[in-house]
């Protein structure tokens, strides 16, 4: 917890945001972007509704109370995108939403998600320029890393995911992102080692965008002989900042790898979606340091 000042007051006035998910308790959202409404002295507050309502209620409660701006984690990142008046393009590609902003009345979806794993990797690795990525699972957040991939110079992206009942979907998914951004797209079943250890061979950025490595889901994402045959320059990251180094982050680094975990997206991508509410630009180095301290 941050305590942000002491006497503090809300007006009749405070406007309130939010995340609304289930599960929510754990967020650091809240710290975030509480963090960032005293940084620009906006009257507002961010609070965490733990929400396992009907997506058409939440939809509702936000017009009905005017709540002025939403994150969403599970389960509601897809489920609320038809119930969207707006989509931004970014959210329409990935078809997911992070951020719900409410302008005059109507309900406007964006993804911050993966331009926010982008920033948070240029910022820490300004000179890096990854062409060829691989990436572990194909679920939303992975979706939302590959939609923003285009506008960081990435040219060729292979996307290892179960050969379950979601794959031809994500297949097309995948196939739409690639038409529109003029980029090569190539999905493969996550057991093929083989094509595994060749995309590995040429990549210059691996990310493991599936749950493996979480404290609940513990374990390797790909099999350990295999970090040992990613370049030694290729860096190497995991969207789970809980842990903040995974199992596969640790072998990586072990093995002289640089290596990035999931704090930096969490924080560049609440940034994204306190810009697409407030139009301010929240400073993310006095954040960042005080999310660090907190853990
Ligand atoms: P999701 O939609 O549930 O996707 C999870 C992906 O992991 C799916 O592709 C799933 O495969 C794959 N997966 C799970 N268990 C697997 C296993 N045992 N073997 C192979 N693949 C497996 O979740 P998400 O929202 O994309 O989140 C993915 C990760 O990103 C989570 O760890 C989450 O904490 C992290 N994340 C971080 C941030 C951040 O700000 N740092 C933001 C969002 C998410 P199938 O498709 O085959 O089911």
């Amino acid at each position: 917890m941050i305590v942000l000042e002491e006497n503090v007051m809300i007006s009749g006035y405070t406007a309130l945001y939010g995340l609304v998910a289930h599960p929510a308790h754990h967020s650091l959202s809240p710290m975030i972007h509480n963090l960032g409404f005293k940084q620009h002295q906006i009257d507002a507050r961010y609070l965490v509704f733990e929400s396992q309502a009907r997506p058409q209620d939440v939809a509702r409660a936000i017009l009905t109370l005017g709540v002025a701006g939403v994150n969403l984690s599970m389960p509601y990142k897809q489920s609320l995108v038809p119930l969207m008046d707006e989509l931004m393009p970014t959210a329409q590609l990935v078809g997911a939403i992070n951020t719900v902003a409410l302008r005059s009345g109507k309900l406007v979806g964006t993804n911050t998600d993966g331009d926010g794993f982008w920033r948070a990797l240029q910022k820490r690795y300004p000179n890096l320029a990854s062409q060829q990525i691989v990436i572990l699972g194909g679920g939303g957040a992975a979706l939302a890393v590959i939609e923003a991939a285009a506008r960081y110079g990435v040219v060729t992206i292979q996307v290892f995911k179960r050969q379950n009942t979601t794959y031809a979907a994500v297949e097309q998914r995948l196939a739409k992102i690639a038409n529109h951004h003029s980029m090569s797209i190539v999905l493969h079943n996550y057991a093929d080692e083989q094509a595994l250890q060749q995309a590995l061979s040429t990549a210059d950025c691996v990310i493991n965008a599936t749950n493996i490595g979480m404290v609940n889901t513990p374990g390797l994402p790909m099999a350990a002989p295999l970090i040992g045959q990613i370049p030694m320059t290729c860096l190497v990251a995991d969207l789970i900042y809980a842990p903040r180094q995974t199992a596969f982050l640790q072998l990586a680094a072990r093995s002289g790898h640089p290596t990035q975990n999931g704090l930096g997206m969490l924080v560049e991508q609440a940034a994204l979606s306190f810009q697409f509410w407030t139009g301010q630009v929240l400073q993310t180095d006095p954040i960042y340091h005080a999310l660090t301290k907190e853990f």
